[in-house]
């Protein structure tokens, strides 16, 4: 039987708009000692603007045209910022053979020419020769058409207005690490965890390399504390599911992601975690 003190803390969680799926999530969550973090659409807000835009014999109305249609089948947060940029109808007919590759970009057929739209990996993994983009903190979006080059989009995101008090919070309740995974430039990666003062910081990753990077930080943590993960769950779902507690946001995350976690926050603000775990820790004490 579950003792009745945990029925108040998971009352007690939703009051503040976040759900608990399990009494246990509670118990584990007071003995969390590693917070880590996905970057985009967690610490920030997921709405990326364009700031630039370079072209290589094309124009940047076009550019951005063959990039939003190539992107118009993701819900990545860049698709859905690059298509909010272009702001035009897209006609559907003209696309075909979409394939998202996780970490690196998309590629798809419009108007029977290959597009291809990514990072710096998914150009050198076709072998494009891309700008050199290394003095530009901004995530940056190559675009290739037919196999050439043709330039590049800058967007950026911003930091969510309550990250920084939510990283001070969970450090006043004794959290010994805070980590950020992101699959974005170590540039930006970098900007972010500083602006932030976060603990530690690893860029570049594919969905992958978070999971090792996740499993690396549980066996570093003492035995009898716990890792919580924090992610929106775009590409990061293996990952809430590998950490002791597994934490989606829930306006922007997916439904996979909301599926997969353990605990989901509601309204996406970050400080709710710190809540959550005071929460979790009182309940912890009434209980015993
Ligand atoms: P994160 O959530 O840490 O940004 P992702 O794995 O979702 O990690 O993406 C990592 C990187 O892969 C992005 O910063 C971007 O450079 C590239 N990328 C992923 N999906 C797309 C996409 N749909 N369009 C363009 N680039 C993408
Ligand atoms: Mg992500």
């Amino acid at each position: 039987s579950i003792p009745l003190g945990f029925f108040g803390g998971i009352g007690g969680a939703s009051a503040h708009g976040v759900l608990v799926k399990g009494s246990n999530y509670l118990e584990a969550l007071s003995k969390t000692e590693t917070v880590v973090f996905d970057k985009t659409g967690t610490l920030t807000k997921g709405v990326f603007n364009v700031t630039e835009i370079v072209t290589e014999g094309i124009t940047k109305e076009e550019l951005l045209e063959m990039a939003a249609y190539a992107e118009s089948y993701s819900n990545h947060p860049i698709s859905v910022s690059l298509l909010k940029a272009y702001g035009k109808k897209i006609d559907n007919s003209k696309i075909s053979d979409v394939e998202e590759i996780p970490g690196h970009g998309v590629k798809a057929a419009v108007y029977n020419k290959i597009i291809l739209a990514g990072n710096a990996k998914l150009m050198k993994s076709k072998g494009i020769k891309y700008a050199d983009s290394d003095n530009i903190t901004g995530t940056i979006v190559h675009i290739a058409i037919d196999g050439i080059y043709k330039g590049y989009i800058v967007i950026s995101d911003e930091i969510k207005a309550d990250s920084k008090k939510a990283i001070e919070n969970l450090k006043k309740l004794g959290i010994q690490k805070t980590v950020m995974l992101t699959g974005d430039s170590r540039k930006v990666g970098e900007k972010v965890a500083e602006e932030l003062g976060l603990d530690l910081v690893y860029a570049e990753l594919l969905p992958g390399d978070k999971v090792e990077k996740v499993e690396k930080l549980l066996a570093e943590k003492p035995k009898n504390k716990n890792l919580s993960f924090v992610g929106d769950g775009i590409n990061d779902a293996p990952v809430l599911a590998r950490a002791d507690v597994g934490i989606a946001m829930g306006g922007l995350g997916s439904d996979a992601a909301i599926e997969a976690a353990d605990i989901v926050i509601m309204n996406d603000e970050p400080s709710k975690i710190a809540t959550t775990i005071k929460i979790a820790k009182k309940t912890l004490n009434i209980v015993r």
